[in-house]
């Protein structure tokens, strides 16, 4: 890096955060996927670092990639060339949390959990939930738009901030800390940043509404004969309102997973042939006897939780599967939304008969969000296939009016099937907000536009 820039960075932000060395975790993601090339990583601790770090690169046309907790799964978090990376984690002070309007108040770079941790005293959580919860940050998943695995009870994480402080690549902090519920008073500025991946400005601070700790849960987990068994649990279980979460699996990867855990804690001996559901119900007075005989229409192999142990084990059962994904090699993975009772013809679509490389769907089928997971054994043959499954699959995705991401974003991954999911005019509008803010193309570049 040229001396010259860098004791200007000094001069902003001390060399306490400056990172010019083993920076392998800032240049790799999750997957092992994307690599970049940056020599350099800022971690400012206050928006008006922040601020200053924009001005100078925005100034001097230096690209920046902010970083979070680096679990994205498309590459967004992870610079291309030898971008700057500017990582949010030493931003995570907690404000305050008001009772009166269950909006806690925090800066960008918190841990989602940490803020959960935050929250338990006062009997309130965060209203979205992922499997990545102990790693990723707050600025991450609102700049993302994180899904997970509420959102069939509480909907989408936009829906829960009320307000957020942006810095733009100008420099320019823009307030737009809302902490009202309700706020009419013209074009919802705060929304162009929720989901932007981190290509308009760097989020600092947000408020967000909490939702109080549910009184009781239960977790179902239910072994079935075919996708349509699935579906019809689907359609029974949608009508009551006390249903948190809705999670699919394939037999297929259960049973590969079998071998991580003592055989008799597990809820069913797993069959590759077998489809797996796992609900979850929370509220207060939960009709627990009443959900079982209503399951019990569609199987009789259900298993219930007894103890707070063992749902966090039918979970665990659920949330390992990405990460065991990663240990059997390079994975391709795709997150789409289309009608739920579509998921397995999708998939037949792209494997007749499944066959092909190792692969599984599984996912938020309560709103209709299949992940599809492709393995590979090494990245030269992950990229060899990678453009003719993805022009099958996303061509599939539109012709049912889909969407080619439900929840992780398109970064570099999907960037050059923008055009195909959202049509010319979408897109030169989304180009036109990009040029307003970003003049100088400095935020995130090549990915998302
Ligand atoms: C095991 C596992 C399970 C997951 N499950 C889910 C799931 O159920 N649902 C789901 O939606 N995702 C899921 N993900 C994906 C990922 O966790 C989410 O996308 C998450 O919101 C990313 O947060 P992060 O802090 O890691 O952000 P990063 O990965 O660091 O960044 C994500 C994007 O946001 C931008 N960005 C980061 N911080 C800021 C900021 N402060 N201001 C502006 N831009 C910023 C980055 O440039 C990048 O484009 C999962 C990932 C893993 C590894």
């Amino acid at each position: 890096m040229h001396s010259k820039i860098r004791l200007a960075f000094e001069k902003m932000v001390g060399c306490s955060n400056i990172i010019t060395q083993d920076l392998n975790n800032y240049n790799r993601d999750w997957m092992n996927k994307y690599v970049g090339q940056s020599q350099l990583v800022l971690t400012p601790q206050t928006s008006e670092h922040v601020s200053q770090i924009l001005k100078y690169c925005n100034q001097n046309q230096l690209k920046v990639v902010p970083q979070s907790g680096n679990t994205g799964l498309v590459g967004g978090s992870v610079p291309i060339n030898d971008e700057i990376v500017i990582s949010m984690r030493k931003m995570n002070k907690i404000y305050e949390f008001d009772q009166n309007s269950a909006i806690i108040t925090s800066e960008s770079g918190v841990i989602l959990q940490n803020l959960n941790d935050y929250l338990f005293e006062y009997k309130y959580q965060m209203p979205w939930d992922l499997g990545a919860r102990g790693s990723c940050l707050l600025g991450g998943n609102i700049s993302t738009n994180a899904g997970g695995l509420n959102v069939v009870k509480h909907g989408l994480l936009r829906n829960y901030i009320m307000g957020l402080e942006v810095v733009l690549p100008n420099g320019k902090i823009l307030n737009l800390m809302n902490k009202n519920r309700k706020d009419n008073t013209g074009t919802d500025l705060k929304q162009l940043f929720i989901g932007s991946e981190g290509t308009l400005g760097i989020i600092t601070k947000a408020n967000v509404l909490c939702i109080p700790i549910p009184q009781e849960k239960k977790v179902f987990f239910l072994e079935l004969q075919s996708f349509q068994d699935v579906i019809k649990v689907l359609q029974k279980v949608k009508k009551n309102e006390q249903v948190l979460a809705f999670e699919f699996m394939e037999g297929r990867i259960l049973k590969k997973n079998k071998n991580r855990h003592s055989q008799n804690t597990l809820p069913f001996q797993f069959d590759d042939n077998k489809y797996y559901v796992l609900i979850e119900i929370a509220g207060q007075q939960l009709n627990v006897d009443q959900f079982s005989i209503e399951m019990m229409e569609f199987t009789q192999e259900i298993i219930i939780n007894q103890n707070e142990k063992e749902a966090q084990f039918l979970w665990k059962l659920r949330e390992e599967i990405a990460e065991s994904m990663g240990k059997m090699g390079y994975v391709l993975k795709y997150d789409v939304s289309i009608p739920p009772d579509k998921f397995e013809w999708l998939v037949n679509q792209v494997y007749p008969q499944r066959e092909g490389p190792f692969h599984v769907y599984y996912g938020h089928v309560g709103d209709g969000n299949v992940h599809i997971n492709i393995v590979f054994e090494s990245l030269e043959h992950l990229h060899k296939e990678e453009d003719k499954i993805e022009l099958k699959l996303f061509g599939l995705v539109k012709s049912l009016g889909g969407s080619i991401s439900a929840e992780h974003g398109i970064g570099q991954h999907k960037r050059k099937y923008m055009e195909l999911q959202k049509g010319k005019d979408v897109l030169e509008c989304l180009y036109s907000i990009k040029k307003l803010f970003d003049p100088n193309s400095i935020m995130n570049p090549n990915k998302l536009l």
